[in-house]
Formats: C-alpha cells, sequence, structure tokens
C-alpha cells in the first residue's frame, strides 16, 4: 500500500475504486479508464437498448428500460397503449437513480403517473424498468446473484467467469407486487446493504443456509430437483459474453483516450460483478454490472446492544478470495515472462525442505525443480536443469493452489458471438476520425472527414446536411450528458451512423442496415489506404 504515493514502478497495480493514477507507464492495472462511467444504470441501459434493437432475440435478458427524464413520454405512450389493448394488464415498474447502489432511492410503481419527479433523489436521472414478477424462490424467498467476472483483456477481448459467486436473500416471504407491498423492500429487494437491517437477516457459516449462500448450493439444489442446470450456466455465460459485447465500444473509446496506442502505458483487467435475478422459468435477467464489487469477507454483526463487530464470513471468504487468488495468478507477470522466454531454468518454486528432495515422487526425484525454496530456512537453491515439463508440474506453484475457479468463457466460445460484434467497428470508425490523441468526443472536422472519406455523401445528401446532422444530434447530446465538453460522444456518432444506414440501405432489417454501411466505409477506407500508399511511394 502506498498512502503517500508511489514511487517505484510496479508489476500490478491494485486501484481501490477506479483508473486514476495517469503515471502509470508499464506493468498492468485492475481497473478500466471509463469502467465506471460505461456501467452505470444509464449508461448500461443504453448499450443494451442498442443491441436490442439490432439483435432483439439475442438480448432479451434485459428488462424492458426507459430513461428519466428524456423518454418518460415514449414509457407513458407505451405503457398507455400495451393498457388499451389489454385491460386485463396490470403491470409493475421499478424506478432506480441513476449512479445510485444499495438499492438506494430505489421504488416500485404500477403506472407511469407514480413516478416522483421532485425530491433531491428523484428529480436525478433514473431508469424505469419493467419487474420481473416471478422470480423463482428458494423457501419461498426472493433472492439475486452476484457473479464475478474478470474482464483479463479488451484488445483482444478476453473473459473469465467464476465458478461459484453469492446468492443474496430477501427476508420476507416473496409475494407478487400488490398496491399493498409495494414498498415492503425486505421483499422486494435483494440487497445485503438492506436486507441485513431486517431482523429476519440470518448470519451462517453454511453455504446453504442462511441470507447469503453459494451460487453452487442453490445449483445443487435445482439439479437435486431435476432442473436443468447446465443449460442455466451456458445461458448465464451467454448473458454475460454478450453484455460485455455490449460494453466494450465504450471502453474503447476510454482506452485510447487514456492509453493512446503507440505510447507506452500499461494494460488493464478488472473485476465486474454481475448481478442477476432467475426467473420462475429459469431464465437469467441482467440486473446491472458493478464496476467496483464488494471484496469484503467480513460482516458486521450487533453483537451486544449498539455493539457492531467485524465477523469473518466463510461464504464470502470462499468465493472472494478464489477470485482474487486466481486473477492474480492469470496476470501474473512472471508467468507470461516463463512461457515467453521459454527459459533454461524456468522460475519454479516449490516450498519444501531444501535439505531433503525424498518427499518427491520417484520420477520428479530425477527432475527436481530449477529453484527451490525451503520450507524450513526459508533460502533458495539452484536445483539442476529442469525440463519443459516442470512448467506443469505438480511441483510448480500452481499445484499447491486449487484448480482454477476462473473459466475462460472468451475467446473459448467466440464463434457463437462474433455476429454480435458490430458496435465494435462503429466505435474503431469513430475512434479513426477522433483526430486529438486524449479525446473521447468527434469534433464537426473530424465527422466531414469520416463523410468524405467514406464518400457517404452526394447529391441527394450535401454536405450541408451533413453539418445539420451532425450539429442536430450532438446537441441533443451534449444537453443530457454529464460532461459538458463539446463534441460527438460516441453515442451521438452511433445515432448519426443508424441514420445514415437507414438512409442508404432502407429496405434492410436494422442490423443488415447497419452491417451494410460499415462493409462500405471499412472498404471505402482501405481503398483509400491503398491509394494514399502507392502515391506515397511514387
Ligand atoms: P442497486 O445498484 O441500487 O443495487 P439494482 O439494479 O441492483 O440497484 O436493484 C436493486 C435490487 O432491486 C436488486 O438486487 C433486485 O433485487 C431488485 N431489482 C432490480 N431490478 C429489478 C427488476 N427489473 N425486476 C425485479 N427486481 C429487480
Amino acid at each position: 500500500q502506498f498512502p503517500f504515493g508511489r514511487r517505484l514502478p510496479c508489476d500490478i497495480y491494485w486501484h481501490g475504486v477506479s483508473f486514476h493514477d495517469n503515471n502509470i507507464f508499464s506493468g498492468q492495472v485492475n481497473k478500466f479508464p471509463g469502467m465506471t462511467e460505461t456501467v452505470r444504470k444509464i449508461t448500461l441501459s443504453r448499450a443494451m437498448k442498442i443491441m436490442q434493437d439490432l439483435f432483439p432475440l439475442d438480448y432479451d435478458f434485459y428488462p424492458q428500460s426507459w430513461i428519466l427524464p428524456e423518454e418518460l413520454s415514449l414509457f407513458v405512450d407505451k405503457v398507455r397503449a400495451m393498457k388499451d389493448n389489454d385491460s386485463s394488464w396490470k403491470p409493475t415498474f421499478i424506478v432506480k437513480p441513476d449512479g445510485g447502489c444499495q438499492g438506494d432511492g430505489i421504488y416500485l410503481i404500477r403506472d407511469p403517473s407514480d413516478i416522483r419527479l421532485t425530491g433531491s433523489m428523484q428529480s436525478r436521472p433514473a431508469v424505469v424498468q419493467e419487474y420481473i414478477c416471478k422470480p423463482l424462490l428458494v423457501d419461498k424467498l426472493k433472492f439475486d446473484i452476484r457473479l464475478y467476472v474478470l474482464l483479463k483483456s479488451l484488445e483482444p477481448l478476453e473473459i473469465y467467469i467464476a465458478k461459484d459467486g453469492l446468492c443474496r436473500f430477501c427476508t420476507e416471504p416473496y409475494q407478487e407486487p400488490t398496491l399493498k407491498n409495494l414498498h415492503q423492500v425486505f421483499m422486494h429487494l435483494t440487497n445485503y446493504s438492506l436486507n441485513i437491517h431486517s431482523g429476519n437477516f440470518i448470519h451462517s457459516d453454511s453455504v446453504n443456509t442462511g441470507s447469503k449462500r453459494t451460487f453452487s448450493s442453490i445449483l445443487f439444489r435445482l439439479s437435486s430437483k431435476g432442473a436443468d442446470v447446465k443449460k442455466l450456466w451456458s445461458d448465464i455465460i451467454s448473458l454475460v459474453v454478450k453484455t460485455i459485447i455490449a460494453l466494450t465500444p465504450e471502453l474503447k473509446v476510454y482506452y485510447q483516450s487514456d492509453i493512446p496506442a503507440g505510447k507506452p502505458g500499461p494494460t488493464c483487467f478488472q473485476i465486474l460483478g454481475f448481478d442477476i435475478l432467475l426467473t420462475k422459468t429459469l431464465n437469467p435477467v441482467l440486473l446491472e454490472v458493478n464496476a467496483n464489487p464488494s471484496m469484503r469477507i467480513e460482516h458486521e454483526q450487533e453483537v451486544s446492544p449498539g455493539v457492531f463487530e467485524n465477523l469473518p464470513s466463510p461464504v464470502d471468504e470462499g468465493v472472494k478470495v478464489a477470485v482474487i487468488r486466481d486473477t492474480l495468478r492469470l496476470v501474473d507477470p512472471q508467468k507470461k515472462k516463463r512461457k515467453d522466454t521459454q527459459c533454461r531454468f524456468p522460475l519454479v518454486f516449490v516450498v519444501q525442505p531444501c535439505c531433503n528432495l525424498q518427499g518427491l515422487p520417484q520420477k520428479k526425484r530425477a527432475n527436481p525443480p530449477s529453484v527451490i525454496l525451503c520450507c524450513r530456512c526459508q533460502s533458495l537453491k539452484q536445483a539442476p536443469e529442469a525440463s519443459e515439463e516442470l512448467l506443469d508440474a505438480p511441483q510448480s506453484p500452481e499445484a499447491a493452489l486449487p484448480s482454477l475457479c476462473l473459466k475462460q468463457v472468451f475467446p473459448k466460445y467466440a464463434k457463437q458471438f462474433s455476429h454480435l460484434r458490430l458496435m465494435d467497428r462503429v466505435a474503431a470508425l469513430f475512434i479513426r476520425f477522433l483526430g486529438v490523441k486524449g479525446t473521447t468526443k468527434l469534433g464537426p472536422t473530424g465527422f466531414r472527414t469520416f463523410i468524405r472519406n467514406c464518400r457517404l455523401s452526394n447529391s441527394n445528401f450535401s454536405m450541408a446536411s451533413v453539418d445539420i446532422l451532425y450539429i442536430d444530434i450532438t446537441r441533443r447530446w451534449n444537453s443530457m450528458a454529464i460532461d459538458k465538453d463539446s463534441g460527438m460522444c460516441l453515442q451521438a456518432f452511433v445515432e448519426a451512423f443508424f441514420c445514415l444506414a437507414r438512409k442508404k440501405y432502407k429496405s434492410l432489417p436494422l442490423h443488415e442496415q447497419v452491417s451494410s454501411l460499415i462493409e462500405l466505409c471499412e472498404s471505402r477506407l482501405a481503398a483509400l489506404r491503398g491509394k494514399r500508399l502507392v502515391c506515397g511511394c511514387s
């Protein structure tokens, strides 16, 4: 820990909250620039909406959502139209203030007129979302799952999912929402930070009882009742990969702005907390993504009136320690070096008494590790030359650890998701025309150059219309933005891009309009580059 500032470069930087150190030029940082902003409720909703518009069937795991106040009238109209269509429809919605956490300011409504638009919490922008009324119950209680996901790299995309997670339980038996029970947070909200204050909260050291349990214990229970838990896991993996695919375009814009390509800088990785609800029919629903999930392995308990003590929580410890340990194993720079250099003396450390190797199995005695760390005298001994085989041999440091709890899901299953990565290509076009290093917004000249280089203007769409399109869209997005910097943000560019795609390929479905325009832009830019290279050579 460096409470007074750091002087020496490190291999791995573990920041508490967000990516904030601009003086790092090498090594690896445990946060991505812009992650906190990217997973805020409104930004996540916007990213998911774009993907739902493009691929409605693939993104049906995210509840229908509207952003307040900008989409209030859309929301009101939609609910009115649905009610007119079916008078027996009695929907429930959940309103969540943007940037809120731990259930802060969240409330349920039955009608758009119940939205609270005044008051300090309520006047904040928020997301209003379809409420999942029929969640899966265990012991008559609603619960959600916190799954830990390691985004190990953005380019190339590498994602790992922890094999176990935590289930956080409500503390009042669940009933479907009625006007009478809407405000009962212990029945409807699964947040630990809320339920801990209920008299019914049960701290348990066992993984399958109490108000916080392991996900594996729930899966075991479901499987013993005949549920298809293999399918459930596969659906959860899809949910995680698809959500990250929705977030990567925005993350790439932040990344190039903080760590410009070609300049020395660190690489990043990040542990994310995915909050997932299971429906009665065992479909996973994404509630939210946390950039800074709690890694506490203790819980607070009132040991006598008004006296609180931090006590160990074995359930948290079992899941969270494994996630951090395996993240460090996966990003271990020594491991990479060992692989890269294939050195004759791989640095394999084995903790064993140096004075006798007799504890080793016969085969390994003939081929001892290259470095031995004596667990008695703590001295390091150089051992005779080690074979390649030792890198994975049982006495490697990995051997002393349990098998990895983090399972790679991308690129392992990349093939089945590659068609969804359209927005990454739109972001690549956006980044290409950003021009000034360190910015996340496109100026009017950058937008004009994009149109010109991709030859998108013609007699029906003049450069004057291009300027109007830029001004209209940019002004609207900037009026809603938290940062008041001028210029076109990625989402505004996406809107302009969709608008151009619709104009050019009217008859096609949206995702084909967009992919056709991407292909056109990419091929024209490639041709232009080729031409420039030829001119440069001649
Ligand atoms: P916060 O960041 O404040 O925890 P969440 O989005 O996680 O906000 O919502 C808080 C809780 O509300 C969740 O843990 C879950 O129990 C419940 N919840 C959130 N969204 C929904 C939804 N669409 N349907 C049903 N329950 C929900």
